[in-house]
């Protein structure tokens, strides 16, 4: 059986692995790419497998970064079945659509722009026509149980505790005439969180291929973080400000609701006004109530005496875009909950413009930033934003409560791999930012004893083989000859890390398999070799005048 990375790998979005053996051919996910430009361009760039011949799509949980490209692929003729759970088939109900029509409003944008220069527009990525195929092609099966979806080929789903819906899979494959038990994690869920059950933990595996969003990170205790919360509604009811919470509609903003429910039932804060500014999380919010079977017990207890934790006295949903404009004349206190979660579009974007400046707003992230978004800029410190081609001061306090967090620290991480007993159980490192994920693999083979890989975009891994060696990052010592003793900045010894790993792949086996345009390869190394060229003559001249 060989694997493709074909998102996913040493970056968080974009998922989607390509597994085939002599029988099957099939895909665990089909997400989209999010972040800077050269990851956005995946999302047009030819899928390395043709959409017909693949049989079925195994689809882990519904946000965007995994289900994102399924239309794509049914519109470049995908006929198989989609297999997820009954809640993630509702939630792809909504996000898919949602997904569409974002597609088609840029669509209109570039072209509005490109007519002004004589030029073309692309087409949308999807239509909602796309979408409504798509749909046509899942297949709902509960967690737990086995279902055959290809020659030879049988997965079941389990709680990954990460959203509603949510599932890693155990997959029944065969790899070079044996059985294998084959695990992908999807996205594992932060224990101790409200309203989902905790992550399921397995006893037997081969091979597992694990995310690593937070693979360098402990959060603080849900205890902790509720703390940290009162605090900052506490302290922005006190100065009449607002608390801006960026949240995707499927991510935290239902355990917003549920931790403000708690925290007002225990009377630790006032009743302060909350908006759910997000159409999407409405219908999401009511997806939630749909699907009490994926509920921890505490949640399920509430539900059986008749409360709503999803819902406080103060909440509003708004819905037009009339109604979300208003709140941006109201004043405070209050607590606004919009999307996107990662602060780069939506009409979160609307609220920082009108708020981000105030030194009475506090804005609290709670959800997973990636590089390149104006979230994590705002994490990062930023003084400045742009939006909406403005430059923006930041007076607003920024807050990041971790504790929220729908992923699994490295705590976690280790913990759940440590339950499978399998004494050759194999890794692959993936869904994290390359640091990360070369950190965790490597704590991973020190903590469990495990081989543990971090595969690179795009890379073919063959389960037959052994896991290759790992790839660390340079050491600064070793980078230190760059410059006059001072380590390289991080951005170089990224850089010098990404060229270790092509120049090993370009060494490697790849070039005989066909699958890659040697023409256009050989170009760019061209250009490359003189880029080289000149970057030694610019060292040599330093060495000289030093
Ligand atoms: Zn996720
Ligand atoms: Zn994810």
């Amino acid at each position: 059986m060989e694997i493709t990375c074909v998102g996913g790998a040493r970056t968080v979005t974009g998922s989607c692995f390509w597994c085939r053996n002599e029988k099957a051919s099939f895909l665990v996910d089909c997400g989209m790419f999010h972040g800077p430009e050269r990851l956005e361009e995946r999302n047009r760039a030819p899928f390395p497998f043709v959409a017909e011949d693949i049989e079925a799509v195994l689809l882990t949980h519904a946000h965007i970064d995994h289900s994102g490209l399924l239309p794509r692929l049914v519109r470049e003729g995908f006929r198989g079945k989609i297999y997820a759970t009954p809640a993630t088939v509702d939630l792809c109900a909504i996000m898919l659509p949602d997904s569409a029509h974002i597609q088609e409003m840029e669509a209109q944008w570039q072209r509005k722009k490109n007519v002004r220069k004589g030029k073309e527009a692309p087409p949308p990525l999807y239509t909602q026509a796309d979408v409504e195929r798509t749909l046509e092609r899942f297949e709902p099966v509960p967690y737990g149980t086995l279902f055959s979806f290809a020659d030879g080929a049988e997965a079941s789903f389990r709680d990954a505790g990460h959203i509603l819906g949510s599932a890693f899979l155990e997959c029944s494959l065969s790899v070079g005439g044996h059985r294998k038990k084959v695990v992908f994690s999807g996205d594992l869920g932060n224990r101790d969180q409200p309203i989902l059950r905790d992550p399921e933990t397995i006893e037997t595996a081969d091979v597992v291929f694990v995310e690593s969003t937070y693979g360098n990170r402990m959060h603080r205790s849900m205890g902790e973080t509720l703390e940290e919360f009162a605090q900052i509604v506490l302290a922005a009811h006190r100065e009449g400000g607002k608390v801006i919470i960026p949240a995707f509609a499927v991510e935290r903003t239902q355990e917003v609701l549920y931790a403000l429910h708690a925290l007002q039932k225990q009377g630790r804060i006032p009743v302060v006004p909350t908006f759910v500014d997000s159409p999407l999380a409405i219908s999401a919010t009511e997806i939630f109530r749909r699907h009490p079977e994926c509920f921890d017990e505490q949640t399920r207890q509430m539900l059986l005496q008749g409360e709503s934790p999803l819902s406080v006295p103060s909440l509003t949903f708004t819905r037009s875009t009339d109604e979300s404009r208003a709140l941006n004349e109201l004043e405070g206190p209050a607590i606004i909950i919009s999307a996107s979660g990662m602060c780069d579009a939506g009409r979160i974007l609307h609220h920082l413009k009108h708020t981000i400046w105030r030194p009475d707003t506090h804005v609290v992230i709670i959800g997973f930033q990636a590089q390149g978004t104006t979230g994590r800029k705002l994490v990062e410190g930023a003084q400045r934003i742009r939006l909406f081609h403005e430059e923006v001061v930041v007076r607003a306090r920024i807050h990041t409560l971790g504790g929220f967090s729908a992923h699994a620290d490295q705590g976690g991480l280790l913990e759940w791999l440590g339950a499978m007993k399998n004494p050759a159980l194999r890794a692959y490192v993936v869904h994290g930012e390359e640091e990360i994920a070369v950190e965790f693999a490597a704590r991973l083979q020190e903590i469990i004893g495990c081989p543990a890989y971090v595969p690179f975009l795009g890379e073919t891994v063959s389960l037959l083989e052994e896991v290759p060696p790992r790839r660390a990052f340079p050491q600064p010592a070793a980078a230190a000859t760059m410059g006059r003793g001072a380590e390289p900045p991080e951005s170089v010894a990224r850089l010098i890390a990404r060229l270790q790993g092509l120049a090993e792949r370009l060494s490697s086996a790849t070039w005989d398999r066909g699958r890659i345009d040697s023409r256009r390869l050989e170009k760019q190394l061209g250009k490359l070799a003189k880029i080289a060229e000149k970057l030694e003559g610019i060292l040599e001249k330093g060495q000289a005048s030093s």
